[in-house]
């Protein structure tokens, strides 16, 4: 299908607005915008602040079925619903996340969006972007230096070599780093120790910029991070080592929302953008709080499947930033239904109605989950060239009837705002009928062990939890030191309502093991791990960066 054009060929050809102008559709006075070139520019704290009284508009979270290598297009359908909702002339924007640099010299797949539902300037934003990320690696480094200079100082704070949990980070996949000595080569270099790398994205430093009200929040919160631990188990923070302020004032352009805007001149924030399993994966309070100050309908999106991003985004995010989502829009395609019903990924192409309806048992328990936070939920199916009507059919049939307040085909893909009018029209009514009454699946009081007992029953339909009592323990001494009140965040494969990725569809009969605890006293919740996490990627054994360079035209290629 050469007439198919690639995701970069359609946003080189984008015809950008000056981005000034995209704020003035915002009412975002130029001074106030503090322009990256022409086509991004950061919004002024200051002008955030003068609007924090004006009324909310209404949020709407774009989630999807449980990810397969088939794709889903959860970004793609933000931008598309964005655009739509403007399009039936309503005032809107999107929220998305920032992308990381690393993964992009491994695989392709860009943050952006894709087809006509895309953000510009694309190449950008997959690249340095405003340089929020490298802001975060900075200021991750400068809290790795200060602690192993205060070690080598005297350490005064008598913390325990062997127990220093603060990791560094770099934006590249890097499997080398994974796990390294550092302080070698003698007496001037420090004491020898065991450390390791993380991505940048995975740092605590990330997750925290995109919870924190503002700059006083953010340093707060930084000072609250436990880096290490003394010999008697006492925690030490990053306040005790001095290092938040200096931090804060390494992140105090990082944490200005970024605009910017999609192919049809809409504009967009593109702002933070934390892991999905060790964090909450999803774009900056600051973002989404000050969009909904300037917008009617504010679409955002959180990582993964619903089982993880969605139940975060609800009960992390909107918990903690008193944010009240009106609308879900549920992602699904043909395909991914396919995948879920059985069917391997190179017999995707045949019709197969009874493969969708087999996977649909996915669909229904990610619309009945999302109704128990008391959210309407709208069924989007991104629609791909080669499904059947038949099989579009069986899946808005079966949607509508398990509880979906509607269920419609997108085709924002292939025709951009006009071919999603119809979700559009949908969201509207639904935040119109006032429908929605937002509640967290579980209060601040319950205990610990209890939130994650709730979340294994409600949302994966676990018989139970599974922990040792070492991990029982720590969850308790946790909730002795004043942390009881967090909420926790669930890292587990994305594949599966269960914790084993080959269990597609909606699984029953299993326990959720889990395997080790992690505290984010800075971001505040409790990571709770069940099964691999990695937390700094690797390369594939063709990167693509091998194959991305600059043409005779100074332009990009084989990014995507
Ligand atoms: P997610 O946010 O769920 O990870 P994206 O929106 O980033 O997914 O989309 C992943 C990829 O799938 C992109 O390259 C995009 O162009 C492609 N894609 C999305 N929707 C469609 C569609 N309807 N038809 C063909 N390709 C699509
Ligand atoms: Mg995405």
């Amino acid at each position: 299908m050469s007439d198919v054009k690639s995701d970069i060929e359609i946003a080189r050809a984008a015809s950008k607005r000056p981005i000034l102008e995209i704020g003035s559709k915002l009412d975002i006075p130029q001074e106030h915008l503090l322009p990256y070139g022409h086509d991004k520019a950061k919004v002024s704290a200051e002008f955030i602040k003068s609007v924090a009284d004006r009324a909310d508009g209404n949020l709407i979270l774009v989630t999807a079925v449980n990810p397969t290598p088939a794709g889903e297009g959860k970004t793609t359908t933000t931008v598309g619903l964005g655009d739509g909702l403007n399009a039936i002339g309503k005032k809107a924007m999107i929220c998305i996340r920032e992308a990381s640099l690393g993964p992009n010299f491994g695989m392709k797949g860009g943050a952006a969006g894709g087809g006509y539902a895309q953000v510009v300037p694309m190449e950008d934003m997959n690249l340095h972007f405003t340089g929020d990320f490298h802001a975060i690696t900075s200021a991750h480094s400068l809290l790795s230096a200060m602690i192993d200079n205060h070690i080598y100082w005297g350490n005064e704070l008598e913390i325990d070599q062997r127990r220093i949990s603060w990791r560094r980070v770099v934006d590249m996949n890097d499997r080398a780093l994974r796990q390294i000595t550092t302080s070698l080569g003698g007496v001037a270099n420090g004491f020898p120790a065991e450390a390791g790398f993380d991505i940048t994205v995975a740092s605590e430093v990330m997750a925290i910029l995109c919870l924190a009200d503002d700059l006083a929040d953010l340093q707060e919160r930084l000072g609250n991070m436990i880096v290490a631990y003394r010999r008697d188990k006492s925690a030490v923070t990053c306040r005790d080592i001095k290092a938040d302020g200096a931090m804060a004032v390494l992140l105090k352009d990082a944490i200005q929302p970024n605009l910017v805007q999609t192919l049809e001149n809409n504009p967009a924030f593109v702002h933070g953008g934390p892991f999905a399993n060790i964090a909450h994966g999803c774009n900056s309070v600051v973002a989404t709080k000050t969009a909904l100050k300037l917008a009617d309908y504010v679409v955002t999106e959180a990582g993964f499947g619903a089982d993880l991003g969605a139940e975060k985004f609800l009960n992390i995010k909107c918990r903690k930033a008193g944010l009240s989502p009106k609308a879900v829009v549920l992602v699904a395609t043909v395909r991914a239904l396919k995948m879920n019903g059985g069917v391997a990924k190179d017999a995707l192409g045949t019709e197969n109605v009874q493969a969708v309806k087999d996977g649909c048992a996915n669909l229904g328990r990610h619309i009945e989950n999302l109704k128990k936070f008391g959210v309407p939920v709208i069924v989007a199916l991104n629609h791909f060239i080669k499904d059947t009507d038949a099989e579009l059919q069986a899946a808005v049939d079966y949607a509508r009837q398990a509880g979906a307040a509607d269920a419609l085909v997108a085709r924002h893909w292939a025709d951009g705002s006009k071919g999603i009018t119809n979700v559009a029209e949908a969201v509207v009514k639904v935040c119109e009928s006032g429908e929605a009454n937002y509640k967290p699946l579980y209060p601040d009081e319950m205990s610990l062990f209890q939130k994650i007992e709730t979340i294994a029953k409600e949302i994966y339909r676990a018989d139970g939890v599974t922990a040792d009592s070492k991990i029982r323990n720590q969850l308790k001494e946790w909730e002795e030191a004043g942390y009881g009140k967090l909420p926790v965040c669930m890292a587990k494969t994305q594949y599966s309502f269960s914790t084993d990725p080959s269990r597609r569809g909606a699984p029953t009969g299993f326990d959720i093991p889990i395997r080790e605890v992690r505290i984010s006293a800075g971001a505040g919740f409790i990571v709770v791990i069940c099964g691999e996490v990695m937390t700094m990627p690797g390369l594939p054994r063709r990167p693509s960066a091998e194959t991305i360079r600059l043409n005779e035209d100074g332009l990009i290629e084989g990014l995507f």
